[in-house]
């Protein structure tokens, strides 16, 4: 008799044959049951029920399609440090873009051409070398490009969109198109980017002298890691910034510093930052999260945003 390796009981001696997928007859790589506390800077939550790297758009297309035909729902996941998976897991597909085909990085005059999947530092280093300014105030900021458009990432030195001079996505229905700048929005840590996966994008900067630029860049990347938890990658960035203010002053006022929920705590020294202990679960930082919040708004008055996006 034969049993599907999934099954729940499979008897022992049972001879065992891979369980089908809906996405077995696409010739794309899919594992089903991939933790994705691998692939999330907190290291917490659980598994995906499928998980796939496409190696370039084609099969990224094909394994969208099928999504769509099936009512799979569908994630990407880009760095994993602005996410929190549940213990639950993801019950559809999680797509990450990290094949060569979505990492390309070129320089074209004051264009830098991106794709989704680079590391955002890449990008920003490509650009300072060819001595172009306006992304080395994101230096520090980790995760990818894909990532960091969603999120509209920055700090008080400026954010990505501003710089975006289009973006290429693909849709729904595994087409691809390009939303040029008129059609994009950015504001605080939020673009109308949730509707697609993007590919890549055309970021337009300016000229500037490269040894400037550099200097420049190293200062903010010493600056900026100064400010982030050192000696764990367990950490998260809790809340915006609402305007005028940090979040980090506003827990730090409201006393939510020492505040902890099981192994999740906040990091004292910058307090806008969630660092989960080596047990630590999702349930634990969603827990810290609120606490922290519930603190600010009874103490302060202020509601803050979570920037952590829950899945
Ligand atoms: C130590 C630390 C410091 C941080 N500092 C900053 C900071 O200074 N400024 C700031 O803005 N943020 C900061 N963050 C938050 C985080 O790094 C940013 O939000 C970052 O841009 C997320 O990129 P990512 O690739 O890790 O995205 P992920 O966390 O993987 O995903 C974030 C969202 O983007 C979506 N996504 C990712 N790729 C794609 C794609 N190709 N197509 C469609 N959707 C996609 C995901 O589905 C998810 O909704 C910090 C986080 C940490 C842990």
């Amino acid at each position: 008799m034969k049993q599907r390796v999934n099954s729940p009981a499979s008897p022992a001696g049972a001879e065992l044959v891979p369980a089908g997928t809906p996405f077995d007859d696409l010739g794309v790589a899919v594992s089903c049951g991939e933790p994705l506390a691998h692939h999330t800077w907190l290291g917490t939550g659980g598994a995906a029920a499928y998980f796939c790297e496409p190696v370039d758009a084609d099969a990224l297309a094909r394994i969208v399609g099928r999504c769509r035909e099936r009512g799979i729902p569908l994630r990407v996941i880009g760095g994993g440090s602005n996410v929190l998976v549940p213990a639950a897991g993801f019950p559809g597909m999680v797509l990450r873009l990290s094949a060569p085909a979505f990492g390309a990085i070129e320089v074209q005059g004051n264009v830098v051409r991106a794709g989704a999947g680079a590391k955002l530092v890449h990008v920003v280093s490509a650009a300072v070398q060819a001595g172009l300014s306006g992304l080395e105030t994101l230096v520090d900021v980790p995760g990818t490009v894909g990532g960091a458009l969603v999120g509209n990432a920055g700090g008080h030195g400026g954010d990505i969109g501003e710089r975006v001079r289009d973006v290429t996505v693909m849709v729904a229905d595994g087409g691809t198109e390009t939303r040029e700048r008129g059609r994009l929005a950015f504001e605080s840590r939020w673009s109308n980017l949730d509707d697609c996966i993007i590919l890549g994008c055309r970021l337009e900067l300016d000229q500037e002298d490269a040894g400037l630029l550099t200097k420049r860049m190293q200062k903010q990347w010493i600056v900026g890691r100064s400010q982030q938890p050192i000696g764990t990658r367990s950490v998260a960035m809790m809340f915006k910034d609402p305007l005028g203010t940090t979040a980090e002053s506003l827990v730090v006022q409201s006393g939510a510093r020492d505040l902890r929920c099981g192994e999740a705590s906040v990091y004292a020294p910058h307090a806008n930052y969630v660092v989960a202990g080596p047990r630590c679960t999702s349930d634990d930082v969603r827990g810290l999260v609120e606490s922290v919040r519930t603190r600010v708004r009874e103490k302060l008055g202020v509601e803050l945003t979570p920037l952590i996006e829950v899945w």
